[in-house]
């Protein structure tokens, strides 16, 4: 029999966990050939989603959590659940019940028709506001033109992996993760699921413009180096409007006795120039902080308490202890 892992991030999720539970065990009920069970990483939740995972685990056995010192984020809670599941198929999903667990049966036919990987996708992207969805596609456009994987419009991270797959998302080990393009950069046959966009079930997104512009420029920066090699195209096509420039002002002193006053065009020029070396020095900078925080290798996340009692989880899955197993496994 194989097991059937789920890893679910969760940051702030009181209010949802309850009803993703519920909807995990239907789902799980569906599935009578596999050994299921649930990994919850509280991400340095606030409010009480540390107690009601804790106390879930307590009752079910099926049910695991890792907790963290403070929130590190999402994708250093997918990857300690990664890092720390044993499960022969892994599914990542969030607690909000955005991603339709109805959904895994589908993936798990996928798996048997060949795949190594399900990925869901989002056909539309309803209670979404219009320029977060413009944004998205556009950082999805550049992401594909100037990188070598190619992202599909609309991939989430809600997939389910074999064993083989999850081995190689964790042989890549960068500290500032994105996994996004991760699960893309490794390769293996995926298939795409579809779906459509449904609001979470309580509480809200944790994602402002901010965290998302940061979230697109550490996707860029781990995947490419076209920026770089951008600055140094942008250094010689200024380098060379400036010797054309030059070319003109020489030309039209030869030609004209009138005396040359050029405040305005200086200004303007190095304002443009100071304005574009800034940037590029901005670019280079994106890449060295990268360089800095890999340097330092801290951990990507720090484990308060979990429910785990070894850090070999393949025994405690081998002794058949954290199953799911049946409707009433209280
Ligand atoms: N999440 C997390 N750490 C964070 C932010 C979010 O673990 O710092 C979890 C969150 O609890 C949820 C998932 O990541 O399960 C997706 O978050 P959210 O719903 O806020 O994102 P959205 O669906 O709006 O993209
Ligand atoms: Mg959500």
């Amino acid at each position: 029999m194989k097991n059937l892992e789920v890893i679910v991030p969760c940051y702030n999720e009181e209010e949802s966990i309850a009803f993703f539970e519920r909807q995990m065990e239907e789902i799980f009920a569906l599935l009578p050939e596999y050994r299921c069970s649930i990994l919850y990483v509280n991400d340095g939740s606030k409010d009480g989603t540390y107690q009601i995972i804790k106390n879930s685990s307590a009752k079910k056995q099926y049910v695991n959590y890792i907790s963290f010192a403070r929130n590190f984020g999402k994708e250093a809670a997918m990857f300690a659940g990664l890092f720390h599941s044993a499960g022969d198929f892994v599914v990542v999903m969030d607690a909000d019940l955005q991603h339709p667990p109805e959904l895994i049966p589908q993936m798990l036919d996928g798996i048997k028709e060949g795949y190594d990987c399900c990925m869901a996708r989002r056909i539309n992207r309803k209670g979404e506001n219009i320029i977060r969805q413009k944004l998205s596609k556009t950082f999805y456009r550049i992401m594909n033109l100037i990188t070598s994987i190619d992202l599909v419009q609309g991939s989430t991270d809600y997939c389910l992996m074999t064993r083989q797959m999850v081995d190689a998302v964790l042989s890549l080990h960068e500290r500032e993760r994105f996994t996004k393009g991760i699960f893309q950069w490794v390769g293996f046959q995926k298939k795409y699921i579809e779906y459509e966009n449904t609001e979470r079930i309580a509480g809200e997104s944790k994602w402002s413009f901010r965290s998302l512009f940061r979230y697109a420029i550490s996707g860029i920066t781990a995947f490419s180096v076209t920026p770089l090699h951008l600055a140094s195209a942008i250094g010689i096509v200024v380098m060379l409007a400036a010797f054309i420039y030059a070319l003109y002002i020489f030309g039209s002193a030869l030609s004209s006795n009138a005396a040359r006053t050029g405040f305005a065009s200086i200004i303007i020029i190095l304002l443009f120039l100071g304005g574009m070396i800034i940037f590029l020095l901005g670019v280079i900078g994106e890449y060295l902080s990268k360089i800095y925080i890999e340097v330092k290798q801290r951990p990507a996340y720090i484990i308060r308490d979990t429910s785990l009692k070894t850090t070999e989880r393949k025994k405690q899955y081998e002794e058949n202890i954290d199953h799911y197993s049946g409707q009433g496994d209280q």
